[in-house]
């Protein structure tokens, strides 16, 4: 079997969700998706494209590490250029996958469990009251979900996907000092409250049988994600993400050295190698890599079991469609140290509609694995090029 071409599309959804279809002399087609490449990705992988026709759909690690290795010093560590190889290599999975007849998963060692736990994002925004919160974490919760995430930084809020209301509340905070401007990460005493506040009344909405995360973003200072962690103590915190920009990893690890509180890090790490110091130094508690960005599923799956090496839990981040759900669902089910997988289209109806299958993957909190070759879900082209990304071209 040899590839025959290698095309993109792109759609609105949490951000851009690059789609990259790989077509076979033999007729079988594999879909593969990737998310925040932005529109480099697909320069990158129209580039690609010639590199790859003609080649062995099947020979996926060797292939893609050859492509990597080629562009050492175009990006090959980090960044677009990873993220474009990612989309590509989901879809050789897909291929091998439905040429061979079995899921991915089975490809990938087999399964370890039929079933993959799922926690909900959950978009509280700053200056709800304690009824509000409830009012949103109860609608999560009954949709079956037994997880959640909220967001704690003031910056996420600023970020924009936030309402009018909640915008000028956020404007607010910056402006009485909560935070200094948007590039200090130092949390003054309100917004150092602010966040334990929220804390406080999510899980006390949630009740004791939710886990609850919360996402900090990369957004604070060593000094102010110290007195915040000791501070979160008594809450019992699934996990705390990303308190420090990602670079410095001594720096985590002191934060982490006065945490009661899980840490949890990696959504912006790329390949294999970007874990290995995390691991060496115990810098974090929990890891999060994002299958769809950090270089696919072969290295999802080889920084789980670094992970594993550390007695440390992997609960990827994904804000992908269904079928880069159930692309990493088949890298959870394959390993023994899978924690919970997120999903963040709370508010977008649209999720189920894009694929063929047209049922939500994700029922009472989790996900069935499918057995169906391959990833198992397929794009409805009609329906998801009704949310094309402007100025995208579609699969030609
Ligand atoms: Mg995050």
């Amino acid at each position: 079997m040899k590839i025959t071409s290698v095309k993109t599309a792109a759609t609105i959804g949490h951000g851009m969700h690059l789609w990259v279809k790989v077509t076979t002399d033999a007729g079988i087609v594999g879909i593969g998706e990737c998310v925040h490449g932005g529109h480099q990705a697909i320069a990158i992988i129209r580039n690609l494209e010639t590199k790859l026709i003609g080649r062995d759909p099947f020979a996926i690690d060797a292939l893609i590490e050859e492509l990597r290795r080629e562009h050492v010093f175009d990006g090959g560590s980090a960044g677009a250029l990873i993220t474009a190889l990612t989309g590509i290599e989901i879809a050789l999975w897909d291929i091998k996958g439905k040429s061979l007849g079995v899921p991915v998963y089975e490809l990938l060692g087999g399964k370890f469990r039929d079933r993959i736990w799922v926690y909900c994002d959950c978009q509280v925004d700053p200056g709800m009251d304690f009824d509000e919160i409830e009012r949103v974490v109860h609608a999560v919760l009954a949709k079956g979900f037994t997880a959640i995430k909220i967001d704690l930084d003031i910056g996420a809020y600023s970020a924009g996907r936030i309402s009018g209301n909640a915008s000028a509340i956020t404007d607010r905070c910056f402006e009485q000092t909560f935070v200094k401007d948007k590039f200090n990460y130092t949390a003054m005493q309100r917004e150092h409250e602010r966040m334990l506040q929220l804390v406080d009344m999510v899980t006390r909405a949630a009740g004791k049988d939710v886990a609850v995360a919360a996402d900090l973003h990369t957004r604070l200072d060593v000094p102010s994600a110290i007195r915040l962690v000791r501070d979160l103590a008594p809450y019992h915190l699934l996990w705390l993400e990303e308190p420090l920009p990602p670079e410095n990893i001594d720096a985590l690890r002191e934060v982490k050295s006065h945490s009661t509180v899980p840490i949890c890090v990696g959504e912006n790490l790329y390949l294999r190698f970007a874990f290995r110091e995390l691991f060496e130094k115990r810098a974090a508690d929990i890891v999060m890599p994002d299958l769809l960005k950090c270089g696919g599923l072969s290295d999802g799956r080889k920084i789980a079991n670094l992970a594993e090496l550390y007695y440390v839990p992997f609960a990827p981040h994904n804000v992908s469609s269904p079928i880069g759900t159930m692309a990493t669902a088949h890298v959870c089910a394959s390993i023994p140290n899978f924690l919970i997988l997120e999903w963040h289209w709370n508010e977008r109806p649209y999720w189920t509609t894009i694929i063929k299958q047209k049922q939500d993957i994700i029922k009472n909190g989790y996900i069935k694995l499918t057995d169906r070759p391959g990833i198992g879900v397929d794009l409805d082209e009609e329906v998801a090029r009704q949310h094309q990304y402007p100025g995208t071209t579609w699969f030609d």
